[in-house]
């Protein structure tokens, strides 16, 4: 290995990083990106890599715009500060909400701000409580998350997220915030069921865990339309038609996480319009301003909106809220980005680019170490399994997807390690035709080199 460089020490001396490991960052230390362009980035030694990962799920118009630099510029000189608390506001936060409430797949009716999908999620579920209390049923509580979904670290959201490295060690789960199971037809699907059967078997046992909890004890129900740090996995046909059967059975809202869905990524404005869906309330984040500020928006219905009136009523305020919720720099981008969105056509970027994509994700499926390669629109995922015929994992020590990253990495590719093996792809949606070719190009020689370790360290 080479040696650290100083910057490296420096970081191994004084960052305390999310989601590693910490101990093995003792010794490996970091990768240090310095600087982007387009769907390219560069670390400290000036290597390039293709961001594969549109950073975590967000950078959808790749780096250095500067019309989205242009934008926050011009707010901080115009004012760099002001609030939404207490009735104030700004056109920056005034624009957006009406922006997404022009285009949200709700029957959306006001915005609340926040500064990520996390702090969405936590206020999805302060809302859903605040609501129930308004109209009166305060047994009326729980929350039906999935299993591999994820919402976010906050304690509320990561008691929604349904993997066991956001529960385990931290006492979460949080009580009245159930898993049911995850549509994952890869995994889950039995002897000749077909994806009808398999959705209805699903929903079926979600209507049995609100039976069993009590359907006057349940208040909403929260999924990612296409789940995507869980694996991204995409739910077999007719499922959310039949768990919003069940819902709609036992007056349950839904709550639609659309922080990596939403802004194009499956080539529909919204992953609900890809899937029907018809939520209540919607959380967005990531795309909604490309990653170039942390923002986030919660978009509630008439329904929701009108039972927080009535119990702001009773106490006298609406008493949440953050710093940042609306911060009027993150506006202006987020602005800026929609209108991006709109006059560069990003739904019509996508659709035509992402056939190149998945015909190049799906060729991986006759790879030697891919068990399935699904995708959707600009999303994709790669299974990674010791025998494809019996879909036998590799010993999750064998690390084998991180392996594949790193790989990757090493290739001039960054792509991500998710949970259960499995290799995930979300590049920038601005990607072109070519720049998808080279990155498909750049994983496959990862992927023949992980192929060559796995046969010399005899891992299958
Ligand atoms: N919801 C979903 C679907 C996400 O993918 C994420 C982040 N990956 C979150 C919520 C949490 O967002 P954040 O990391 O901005 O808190």
């Amino acid at each position: 290995m080479s040696p650290l460089s100083n910057l490296a020490v420096r970081d191994i001396e004084t960052v305390l990083h999310p989601y590693t490991n910490l101990d093995k960052h003792r010794q490996t230390g970091p990768l240090v990106l310095e600087r982007g362009k387009g769907i390219y980035v560069y670390d400290s030694t000036g290597k390039q890599y293709i961001e594969g990962m549109a950073g975590l799920w967000c950078t959808s118009l790749g780096y250095g715009n500067e019309e989205l630099v242009e934008a926050a510029a011009e707010q901080m000189r115009r004012i760099s500060f002001t609030h939404l608390f207490a009735g104030k506001s700004h056109d920056p936060a005034i624009e957006l909400a009406e922006k997404l409430k022009a285009i949200a797949p709700n029957d959306a009716s006001k915005v609340f701000f926040v500064s990520s999908g996390s702090e969405a999620n936590d206020t999805q579920v302060k809302m859903i409580w605040y609501i129930n209390n308004a109209l009166g049923r305060p047994n009326k509580k729980k929350i039906i998350s999935r299993h591999r979904g994820y919402h976010g670290v906050t304690i509320a959201s990561a008691s929604l997220t349904g993997l066991p490295a956001n529960h385990a060690d931290f006492d979460l789960p949080l009580p009245g915030i159930l898993h049911t199971d995850a549509p994952h037809p890869y995994r889950s699907r039995q002897d000749g069921e077909s994806d009808a059967d398999l959705a209805t078997r699903l929903a079926d046992s979600l209507e049995a865990m609100i039976l069993r909890e009590g359907p006057e004890t349940v208040a909403a129900f929260i999924a990612e339309p296409v789940m995507g740090a869980g694996g991204v996995i995409i739910p077999p046909a007719t499922y959310y038609e039949k768990v919003q059967a069940v819902l709609a059975r036992y007056d349950i809202l839904y709550i639609d996480d659309e922080v990596i869905c939403g802004f194009g990524r499956l080539g529909t404005m919204f992953g609900a319009e890809a899937f029907g869906i018809r939520p209540n309330s919607v959380s967005v984040a990531k795309a909604l301003s490309s990653a170039y500020q942390p923002i986030g928006a919660v978009i509630v219905d008439e329904g929701m909106y009108q039972a927080m009136v009535e119990e702001s009523r009773k106490i006298g305020t609406f008493g949440h809220g953050y710093t940042y919720s609306g911060h009027p720099v993150a506006a202006a981008v987020a602005c800026k980005t929609l209108d991006i969105y709109e006059r560069d056509n990003i739904l019509g970027q996508v659709n035509r680019v992402s056939p190149t994509f998945l015909k190049r994700l799906t060729a991986l499926g006759d790879h030697p170490l891919v068990g399935e390669a699904r995708g959707m629109g600009l999303i994709g995922a790669l299974e990674i399994v010791a025998d494809k015929a019996t879909r036998r994992s590799f010993d999750p020590k064998s690390a084998v997807a991180a392996k594949i990253a790193a790989l990757a990495e090493e290739e001039g590719l960054i792509v991500r390690a998710a949970f259960g093996d499995i290799v995930a792809l979300c590049p920038p949606l601005i990607i072109s035709e070519d720049e998808i070719g080279e990155m498909f190009d750049r994983l496959t020689r990862a992927l023949d080199r992980a192929e060559a370790w796995v046969s010399g360290q005899s891992l299958r």
